[in-house]
């Protein structure tokens, strides 16, 4: 078993490792969950995949700092993804923290764990929109449902986050920065204190983190997140605490990274936009992804790419570059005439 390690006085971080055969071998080994002492108990930022071995390696990593879930008063979940919420009705239900999210990414959880019954044709004209074949879609589905129970189902956050800037805790020390683009509401919590930056997945060490479109409309998710980088860059960090890999150094280092690799991407979706309306679809199987060459991507990695491609699109919308036309019930982007873009 894991020990927490200490990184400043009555700051720990807790491994809890994804569930074992479940998924592909280049995840991440693990969600990083950190624990934070304050005036009147424990603050805990992310929890870990709904799933038994996910709850037992969490309960003994506490134990190992004799403590227990009952002495968790607040738990702050970065973002809706399930490595991070999964765990929160468990906790709730045992020891009762105040659970504290953004709206933002409430309203996509209350979206997701609604059972796929419900979600009526919509599935089929979102993918139909993008110009996804139906074969992908019956593999994103697939993953949909199995992926749904790893989500906290019965969830009701006490504390809805709805600014971009929220103290919490009660030493006055920590504040929830939202910092969307890997989800709309995803939020880093800065430490003032210790100078430490816990960056959920808005900031990594090795991993590029997937940026997904606006799910209820067409935000330019790709600017806010660009932008949301910059603002972190301009915080006094010594330290990143992130939820996958390690901690490190280096934030300003790191962001000018992120920044670099967007612009690549911007371009290579632009080149891959022709002056023929195309779906966002045929456009991401252009792009060059981390992942793998678009023939081998299951459903799932081509609705991330996708995804990914449409908050590059929407960016390039907005800057002018690119128009959306309605075709069929599709989204075709193509590019604006008169725009000449070279490499
Ligand atoms: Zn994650």
């Amino acid at each position: 078993m894991k020990r927490p390690i200490e990184f400043a006085s009555g700051v720990y971080m807790l491994e809890v490792p994804f569930p074992e055969g479940l998924f592909p071998p280049d995840s991440p080994p693990c969600t990083l969950c950190y624990l934070i002492k304050q005036s009147s108990g424990w603050l805990m930022i992310d929890s870990g995949f709904n799933h038994s071995s996910c709850f037992d390696a969490l309960c003994e990593q506490l134990a190992a700092l004799g403590l227990t879930l009952r002495d968790i008063r607040w738990l702050v979940i970065t973002h809706f993804h399930p490595d991070h919420s999964g765990l929160a009705s468990r906790i709730k239900a045992v020891g009762n923290p105040h659970v504290i999210m953004h709206r933002t990414d409430w309203d996509v959880v209350q979206l997701i764990t609604t059972p796929l019954e419900n979600w009526g044709t919509g599935l089929e004209d979102w993918a139909g929109a993008l110009g996804m074949m139906s074969n992908e879609l019956e593999q994103f589905r697939h993953v949909a449902v199995f992926g749904r129970g790893l989500f906290p189902v019965t969830l009701a956050p006490d504390i809805l986050l709805e600014g971009e800037d929220s103290a919490i805790g009660d030493t006055g020390t920590l504040r929830a920065l939202l910092t969307p683009g890997h989800t709309p509401g995803h939020i880093s919590i800065y430490d003032k204190r210790n100078r430490f930056l816990f960056s959920g997945d808005h900031v990594l060490l090795g991993i590029s983190s997937h940026v997904t479109a606006d799910l209820f409309g067409d935000d330019d998710m790709l600017g806010n997140y660009l932008d949301s980088l910059r603002q972190v860059r301009l915080l006094n960090v010594d330290l990143v605490l992130p939820a996958h890999e390690k901690p490190f150094t280096g934030l300003s280092r790191r962001v000018d990274e992120l920044l670099l690799h967007h612009e690549v991407r911007l371009d290579q979706v632009l080149s891959a936009v022709g002056s023929r309306p195309t779906s966002p679809r045929d456009i991401a199987s252009q792009v060059q992804w981390t992942t793998g060459v678009w023939d081998g991507l299951d459903g799932m990695h081509r609705i991330l790419a996708i995804q990914e491609t449409l908050a590059h699109l929407h960016l390039l919308k907005n800057q002018g570059q690119v128009d959306m036309v309605q075709q069929d019930g599709k989204s075709l982007y193509k590019q604006v005439s008169g725009f000449s873009h070279s490499l």
